[in-house]
């Protein structure tokens, strides 16, 4: 069975192909500048990369000259080989878990357009012209909150009328399922324990940490919606909604206008006043901006208020795992967030730290708890439960 697993970006249309009898990446490409007469379409199998430039109207057109790329490249016999194409779908309304994308999904989707404005309206205008115009090919939506169903009620609710959130489902419910479920699996396989107590701190471009028992998340930082818990690139984090009158007030600006800032103005960027790529926070910060200073002790404040919450949470860790574009990669953001956590039994190996790559171990001889980088695999994860939705 071959599945495509698609990542949608505001033009761009990027994917994986899987072969899922061993789960081997057979390909991985896309489309950019889609809509431009330039669109720049590549493949790359066995590492080689090829490239053309062709126009693509629109995502249905671009998905198409995917699928013939790959069929001329022998990844897929002909496009109908391909048995589905996964997404690594948000947020929905009355919905988690795994569906075929119908109508009914996709209505759900849209109703939360504005909960997750920055993916729900791309995904549904996507997912519903690749349903018009490629309906041979099934479409899978597995959405982020599915990995946090098991989220025990005591973090689920928020102190707000019973009804909202009974009726209304205005909760926690979580999200970068994909890159948690593929944490708690690998960690806890890894640590060699089934019960493992794993905390996975997802930090890049949006970040949350979860709580893990026994493979199953226990809380994420993220709440209703993906503009919660830790700032993010350019998204608010945890923010007090009773600001908002005073904003209005101060600022004239309506509530959407205000809703739009603290979704896309705000985070590493709205502090920093410099950038959304903590690159460029970390450099500013070295070079004495005091705002970059500023985004990153509050970022890292963050994760460390989350950290401590869920170690008293899980009664402890057996391993603390760094994941995402910052975590994977940002040696000054792992030391700062293990800063003298020795009472605790957290203790980075600075060496180590300094130098490491791909998945390993960063804790030192004698740190109770295992420290580990490990690069996510939500691709892989999405191909999974596209799979298991499937058969
Ligand atoms: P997304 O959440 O959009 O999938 P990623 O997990 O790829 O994003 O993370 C992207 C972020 O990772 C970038 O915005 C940047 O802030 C950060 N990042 C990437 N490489 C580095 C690095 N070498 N040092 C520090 N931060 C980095």
């Amino acid at each position: 069975m071959k599945i495509l697993v698609a990542n949608l970006g505001s033009t761009s249309f990027k994917y994986r192909l899987f072969e899922m009898s061993d789960e081997r990446v057979l390909a991985r490409g896309g489309v950019e500048r889609i809509g431009s007469p330039q669109s720049k379409c590549f493949v790359e199998v066995g590492g080689q990369r090829d490239e053309q430039t062709l126009t693509a109207k629109n995502y249905a057109v671009a998905v198409r000259l995917c699928l013939q790329q790959l069929t001329d490249k022998k990844c897929l016999a002909s496009p109908q080989e391909l048995s589905a194409i996964g997404f690594k779908a948000v947020h929905a309304k009355g919905i988690t878990g795994v569906h075929r994308v119908d109508e009914s999904v996709l209505l759900a989707m849209e109703a939360y357009n504005d909960v997750a404005p920055a993916h729900n309206p791309s995904y549904v205008t996507v997912m519903r012209l690749l349903a018009k115009e490629l309906p041979e090919i099934p479409l899978v939506a597995a959405f982020e909150t599915g990995f946090h169903e098991t989220i025990p009620p005591a973090h689920k609710y928020y102190a707000i009328p019973i009804e909202w959130a009974d009726k209304h489902g205005i909760k926690r419910w979580g999200f970068h399922g994909a890159s948690h479920r593929y944490i708690a699996e690998r960690a806890t396989k890894l640590v060699g324990n089934p019960d493992a107590k794993i905390i996975s701190c997802h930090l890049g471009g949006s970040s949350s940490l979860c709580a893990i028992q026994a493979g199953k998340s226990q809380a994420n930082s993220l709440g209703m919606s993906p503009q919660t818990g830790l700032p993010h690139n350019n998204r608010v984090g945890d923010f007090d909604v009773f600001a908002l009158p005073a904003i209005m007030r101060a600022t004239g600006k309506t509530l959407p206008q205000i809703l739009d800032d603290l979704a896309n103005r705000s985070g590493l960027q709205g502090l920093s006043c410099k950038s959304n790529d903590l690159r460029d926070v970390e450099l500013a910060a070295i070079a004495g901006d005091k705002n970059a200073k500023l985004a990153l002790d509050v970022f890292v404040a963050s994760v460390r208020h989350y950290l401590g919450s869920y170690l008293l949470l899980l009664g402890g860790a057996d391993a603390i795992v760094f994941t995402g574009g910052i975590g994977e990669n940002s040696v000054a953001m792992r030391e700062a967030v293990c800063k003298d956590l020795e009472w605790f039994g957290i203790q980075l190996d600075a060496a180590k730290n300094q130098t490491a790559k791909g998945e390993v171990r960063i804790d030192a001889a004698n740190s109770r708890v295992q420290l580990w980088i490990m690069p996510t695999n939500e691709e892989l994860i999405v191909a999974r439960q596209a799979r298991d939705c499937l058969t």
